[in-house]
């Protein structure tokens, strides 16, 4: 492969629709009967330790004009398969890590994470991993509305591309790469599990929007991808706070969590959003989500986008009590003997209330009192 004439390789696939860089160079080693990490050294990918787990991020513009020459492509062309190119529309704010992506890594220093999905029958299509696949948020295939997996179905190792090329040293793997790396099943059979339809559109908005960048709200309104996805992490944090009993241990971040909990969020996350501001208002209800706990996680996390706190803003001021005059009177003599200021704001947060019109109106009609009032 070293002597190949002018530094070309013999045999060069072409990424296919969608395809994660890792699966492009699995499937570019496969061809031409060398290791993934032979190549990447080759063509200097081979950057710091465990690269190949982390490539898909860290493959820049000159990497990629090297691996570009030696294959026949456009660096462009290679670039449209790093999840760098994705990131440009998965987040509006500046994080620390990569929001909306699966992590990499481990899970109490011993167990991998379940970082990448698949859908059999999209396997089944073509054998290569898509980049859509690696989005927190993407639950269902938008193309066969089944439900994804994020491990081999038949022994629960985590997916791996280059799994099998790792596992011996002298001989670079000849199969597919949709082979479990661990029990050799292969992924294109796992079960194919149908799942509704609005699930399915919900996928299907966002993998519409990872190429234009944004999203329709409805037929006159608009998002931001990042701010959408941004909304959707809000929602599910909110969730997991609510429901930490039923998901005990967890993290709050739907980046670190297996399907099967993504899942059912991301179920109560559509369902919340299908009309509102009821539908909103409804969820929050059901598992007891305070405007509070609401205006708690907007501290630690960040405002609710625009999107959404502009449709579900009267949901998230608690709602006014009635009251009567009386109370307001007896309220403000309670006060006092306490030694408590008395004005309206005061004397409606000591009743347990946000804002009350009676409030308002006894002071109102009390002007002429004031000095009276604010004794
Ligand atoms: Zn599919
Ligand atoms: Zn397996």
């Amino acid at each position: 492969m070293n002597d190949w004439p002018d530094g070309r390789w013999p045999r060069f696939p072409r990424p296919r629709e969608d395809e994660l860089f890792s699966s492009w160079l699995a499937r570019l080693a496969i061809a031409n009967g060398a290791k993934a990490s032979l190549i990447a050294t080759q063509t200097d990918l081979a950057l710091g330790s465990n690269y190949l787990r982390s490539i898909d991020y860290i493959a820049n513009e000159s990497l990629l004009d090297c691996i570009a020459h030696r294959v026949g492509l456009s660096s462009a062309a290679l670039w449209k398969t790093t999840l760098s190119d994705y990131l440009v529309h998965l987040s509006v704010i500046d994080t620390k890590r990569n929001q909306n992506l699966l992590l990499l890594g481990l899970i109490g220093f011993k167990k991998e994470r379940f970082f990448l999905q698949y859908c059999p029958l999209c396997l089944r299509d073509s054998p290569h991993f898509r980049r859509l696949w690696r989005i927190s948020s993407i639950v269902t295939c938008p193309v066969h509305g089944v439900v994804l997996h994020d491990r081999c179905s038949s022994c629960g190792a985590p997916i791996n591309v280059f799994g099998n090329d790792e596992k011996d040293k002298r001989l670079p793997y000849q199969g597919e790469i949709c082979i479990c790396w661990n029990c050799g099943f292969d992924l294109k059979e796992s079960p194919a599990v149908e799942t509704s339809e609005n699930m399915v559109k919900f996928s299907a908005r966002i993998a519409d929007a990872t190429e234009s960048g944004h999203l329709l709200l409805s037929s006159s309104e608009w998002c931001y991808l990042g701010a959408f996805l941004l909304g959707i992490r809000q929602l599910t944090h909110a969730l997991l706070k609510a429901q930490s009993t039923r998901y005990p241990g967890v993290m709050y971040d739907i980046d670190m969590l297996p399907l099967d909990i993504r899942f059912r969020l991301i179920e109560e996350v559509v369902d919340a959003l299908s009309n509102l501001p009821d539908s909103f208002l409804r969820i929050c209800q059901r598992w007891g989500i305070t405007p509070y706990r609401l205006k708690t996680l907007e501290r630690t996390s960040g405002p609710l986008p625009y999107w959404l706190s502009s449709k579900v803003s009267l949901c998230l001021v608690p709602r006014v009590v009635a009251t009567n005059q009386a109370e307001v009177a007896h309220a403000i003599q309670v006060m006092r003997s306490r030694k408590l200021k008395v004005n309206p704001y005061s004397v409606s947060r000591f009743m347990g209330l946000y804002k009350s019109d009676v409030v308002d109106k006894y002071f109102a009609e009390n002007l002429v009192n004031k000095v009276n009032v604010e004794q």
